[in-house]
């Protein structure tokens, strides 16, 4: 990851915090966003100290392009032009589609599905010029493989970001871009907290390992997506579920 510049969204917490860390720790520059929680961004940048690339934050909601331009600026002003991009940033609102607010219907919509176009488009010509680029875009097996009660807002974001990831990959691969997804399970983070522990119990039985996946985890697979290694790996989706989806 030696002299890479990789942006990242949703840094502060979770497997974003993961992958910063695993980026950093392996050489690249790495610029994350947050949205509200400045100190869990700060404690990010503090773990990471010592690491042998530098890492920068930048606080920006996903949801508006005109910040999705700002933070690209300023990333390339900072440590340089691009070289890959994480879309991350991710938010549930679960519940019974026949109670569902609307505004939890658009809020999900609005992060999950037009943050990923936001970023995109802010550094896609960046990626053109040079020739080359990595794009991995974190859906989920919820939706993007299988369906989870109450989450039809969530579900459809996630299989919506694997649409986009198919249709870019084609759109880019001329230019030497290779565009992803990974698919996490179930992960120990905050969105895992959300889920109302009654329904947490059954979730874990559905999981062939036993267990919940780490942050680490899916970092490591986003990490591969991005390397050299995998340059000839384009519009797939990767599973991180301990055979959730098998
Ligand atoms: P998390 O721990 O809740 O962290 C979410 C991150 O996204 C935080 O850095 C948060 O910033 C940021 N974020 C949320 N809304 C944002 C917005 N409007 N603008 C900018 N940043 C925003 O989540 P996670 O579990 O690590 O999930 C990360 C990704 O993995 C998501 O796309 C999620 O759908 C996906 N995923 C998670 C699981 C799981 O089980 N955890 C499974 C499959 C897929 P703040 O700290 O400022 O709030």
């Amino acid at each position: 990851m030696c002299g890479k510049n990789i942006l990242v969204t949703g840094g502060s917490r979770g497997i974003g915090k993961a992958t910063v860390l695993a980026l950093a720790r392996s050489g690249a520059q790495v610029a994350f966003t947050y949205n509200n929680n400045q100190s869990a961004a700060a404690e990010v940048l503090a773990e990471a100290e010592g690491a042998a690339g530098r890492v920068i934050s930048l606080q920006a909601c996903v949801q508006d392009y005109t910040q999705a331009k700002r933070v690209v600026e300023q990333v390339q002003e900072d440590i340089g032009d691009i070289n890959a991009l994480v879309l991350n940033a991710g938010i549930t609102r679960d519940g019974m589609l026949a109670m569902m607010p609307e505004e939890n219907w658009d809020d999900v919509i609005a992060t999950n599905l037009k943050g990923i176009f936001n970023y995109t488009r802010a550094s896609i010509y960046s990626m053109i010029r040079q020739r080359t680029g990595r794009i991995v875009c974190v859906s989920s097996v919820s939706g993007g493989r299988i369906g989870v009660i109450g989450q039809t807002n969530y579900g459809a974001t996630k299989s919506a970001q694997i649409g986009f990831v198919k249709s870019l990959a084609k759109e880019v691969a001329p230019y030497g871009i290779t565009v992803n997804a990974v698919a996490p399970g179930f992960i120990e983070t905050d969105i895992w907290q959300m889920i109302p522990e009654g329904k947490r119990a059954g979730l874990l039985k559905g999981i062939p390992q036993g267990r919940l996946g780490k942050p680490e985890e899916v970092a490591a697979a986003i990490k591969f997506l991005l390397s050299e290694d995998a340059s000839y790996i384009t519009g797939t989706v990767l599973e991180i579920d301990g055979g959730l989806s098998a």
